[in-house]
């Protein structure tokens, strides 16, 4: 049976704007006009910035409680300390799946070498929602380096997607996601074409960071485009035309929705005011710990 390709309801453009200690973002949600895309409650860009020497800002100690924080760099380098003790520094093409369940503190900072002598910096932040019934899980860390995240070709060799949740082009991801996730780093040569198969039940998105191309059909041709997917059909094509000026690049991500209440609030995230209530009241009380 051939494909049946879903097109694209909206694209939606993200907006700039500063996180942590005043780093710089790309954001295109949550937005006044979108405040959350199940199970997805956040995506930033960070860069591609070249910083200089002192200028490389991060987040300094915070708690989460409720969601995952997955963390992909692209380019520098980040060092992570939390309150379970874990230390662990990400250098470009890591991945660090971070199930904050029911609470972790953390931070995220450019590596000693990258505060003191400045570089390029380039990575997304991407907020994934746990359903209710595991938000008050153990906390879980997944640090994954770049040599094992699986990466899929295409024959011709034009296409080739970092595999670093779900499945693409052969290639099975090696990270486990609590609900299912699809998070793909896709790249595209001129004249080269994925067509990628995501369940009729999921959400689906991409996140255009680098070049133009045919998203079901759409010409995108905007850094920093948010292409959201219609629900209907299995497959979602995009093209790089033949002769177009370089390589398309962006973040495919779908999962299932939850269709459960989000309560957000800040670093937390829970199905109801209530618990974020108690949230705060529970980080106050000191029971997240401290980082060692
Ligand atoms: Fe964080």
């Amino acid at each position: 049976m051939s494909p049946t390709i879903r097109s694209v309801v909206t694209i939606i453009p993200s907006i700039r704007a500063r996180e942590g200690a005043g780093f710089e973002i790309r954001r295109p949600f949550p937005t006044a006009q979108i405040d959350h895309f199940d199970p997805f409650l956040l995506l930033d860009e960070m860069g591609p910035k070249h910083m200089k020497p002192g200028e490389a800002r991060g987040a300094p100690d915070h708690p989460h409680r409720g969601f995952e924080t997955v963390t992909y760099l692209l380019a520098g380098s980040f060092e992570h300390r939390d309150s379970q003790g874990n230390h662990g520094s990400l250098i470009a093409g890591d991945v660090q799946w971070m199930t904050a369940g029911s609470g972790v503190i953390h931070s995220e900072m450019p590596s000693a070498e990258m505060m003191a002598g400045g570089g390029l910096m380039h990575g997304f932040q991407l907020w994934v929602n746990l359903p209710a019934r595991d938000k008050m899980m153990k906390p879980r860390y997944q640090d994954v380096p770049g040599e094992n995240i699986p990466l899929g070709s295409s024959s011709d060799n034009k296409v080739q997607v970092r595999v670093i949740a779900g499945e693409s082009l052969g290639q099975r991801a090696v990270i486990d996601t609590r609900t299912p996730i699809t998070y793909l780093h896709v790249r595209i040569a001129p004249g080269g074409v994925l067509e990628q198969p995501l369940p009729v039940e999921q959400n689906a998105f991409a996140y255009v960071f680098s070049g133009a191309g045919l998203f079901s059909g759409s010409l995108v041709g905007n850094d920093g485009d948010m292409v959201v997917f219609e629900t209907k059909g299995d497959t979602v094509r995009v093209e790089n035309p033949e002769g177009s000026a370089g390589v398309l690049e962006f973040l495919l991500l779908a999962g299932q929705p939850l269709n459960e209440p989000v309560a957000r609030s800040g670093p937390f995230v829970m199905n109801t005011r209530k618990e974020v209530f108690q949230a705060y009241a529970d980080y106050q009380s000191g029971q997240f710990g401290k980082i060692g």
